[in-house]
């Protein structure tokens, strides 16, 4: 019999209860180090003070007007997000998936109304991952996310990841956007060398092909620039966010140039729930917080210790781990053991990590994660990595 939450995941016999900074209370007490986050959520930790303070202010007022109206909030985070990065404008959204959706929309608009509607193609590349809809399955294009969903959204070139020539020979005046993420997620901690942002940006630039970047993991002060892309001194014309934004409350956005947004008038898109008061309460929060140079300097600084500490266990371990990859607190350990393995011995061990392709182990940490609780990674993922040896050598 089907179970009655439809059984798209296989999930970890683990329930969480509450929790408070970098930890999680499973309901039989026992306590985990969250170096997960939700995936890149809970940017300011779980039950962050901030947060539940700005969520609870604007509950107590207004839940929800329809984008009939305007929302407050949501003017004063778009005017955050202006201020703080190449954006003219934003939408919002309620998920990174959505943002998807708008990015492919608002590049087709863009060559439609310049008066080449057949400019329509976008160039994506092996590993990504823009989310589950039909566009975000199209777009990425691996088999294992499009497999019997069929007819897919036509309109997407898959290259391999770092094939120049390929880029090059695949730009054509059909080309309309290309889409990209700084820093692949999914993909296993993949980052594009700032050399390469750079090239695209120039490439984009030599065609008019507008640069569509997916920061919806690799953004919000996660590599410890606000954006990712601002480590290669580029910008693009559409970026999507999502994630880290809401600080673990669901929501994304589309932020775009005057010019790449300027076919999206009144009428051409919408939501219901995107750009709700309490999302956007919330997420102006996050962005007053994260969008410092005091705290990305913070990340930085984190990231310099995790990392470190990540080099000692490799050391320590050479037979479980091959390296580390990734930027600021979005770091991979690339793993000789079967990753899903070390995933597991975590949970005994009473810490929390995430799985990605290319057999990493993704840390995505809270961006405000403690010294201390840096020193409890360290000792908990020795902990899991000596189990799991224990039990290959058992084996
Ligand atoms: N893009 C990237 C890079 C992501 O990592 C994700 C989610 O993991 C998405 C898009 C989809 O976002 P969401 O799950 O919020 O729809």
């Amino acid at each position: 019999m089907i179970a009655s939450v439809l059984p798209t995941y296989s999930r970890a016999p683990l329930t969480f209860t509450s929790g408070s900074g970098s930890w999680l209370t499973e309901a039989d007490g026992r306590r985990f180090l969250d170096l997960g986050a939700g995936i890149a959520v809970n940017a300011l930790g779980h039950a962050n003070p901030a947060l539940v303070e700005a969520l609870t202010t604007q509950a107590n007022a207004l839940w929800h007007v329809s984008n009939l109206y305007n929302i407050p909030a949501q003017q004063k985070l778009a005017d955050l997000l202006v201020e703080h990065t190449f954006a003219d404008t934003a939408f919002f959204t309620n998920s990174g998936t959505e943002a998807c959706e708008l990015a492919v929309k608002m590049a087709r608009k863009y060559w439609y109304d310049k008066g080449q509607p057949d400019r329509t193609e976008i160039i994506t590349f092996t590993g990504s991952f823009h989310g589950r809809s039909s566009a975000g399955i199209a777009a990425a294009g691996s088999e294992k996310m499009t497999k019997g969903f069929g007819p897919l959204l036509p309109g997407f070139t898959h290259l391999e990841f770092g094939d120049h020539d390929a880029l090059h020979a695949a730009v054509s005046d059909k080309i309309a956007a290309i889409l990209v993420e700084p820093v692949q997620g999914e993909g296993g901690i993949r980052p594009l060398p700032d050399a390469c942002l750079k090239g695209l940006r120039d490439l984009c630039d030599a065609h008019g092909i507008l640069m569509i970047l997916d920061e919806v993991q690799c953004g919000m002060g996660r590599t410890g620039k606000l954006f990712a892309h601002e480590w290669a001194g580029i910008t693009p014309d559409i970026m999507m966010v999502a994630k880290g934004i809401g600080g673990g409350f669901p929501l994304g956005a589309v932020l775009a140039t005057e010019n790449a947004a300027s076919g999206m008038t009144a009428g051409t898109h919408g939501s219901t729930y995107g750009g709700n008061p309490l999302a956007c309460a919330v997420g102006a929060r996050v962005m007053e917080i994260v969008a410092t140079d005091a705290f990305l300097a913070e990340v930085n600084r984190k990231s310099g210790l995790l990392r470190q500490k990540l080099e000692g266990l490799i050391a320590s371990y050479p037979d479980i781990f091959e390296g580390v990859r990734g930027a600021g607190l979005m770091l991979g350990l690339k793993c000789k053991a079967l990753n899903s393995d070390l995933v597991k011995a975590g949970y005994d061990a009473g810490v929390l990590t995430v799985p990605a392709a290319d057999n990493v182990v993704r840390l995505l940490p809270p961006l405000n994660i403690s010294d201390d609780d840096i020193a409890q990674a360290a000792t908990r993922l020795d902990a899991a990595a000596a189990q799991l040896r224990a039990d290959l050598a058992a084996a």
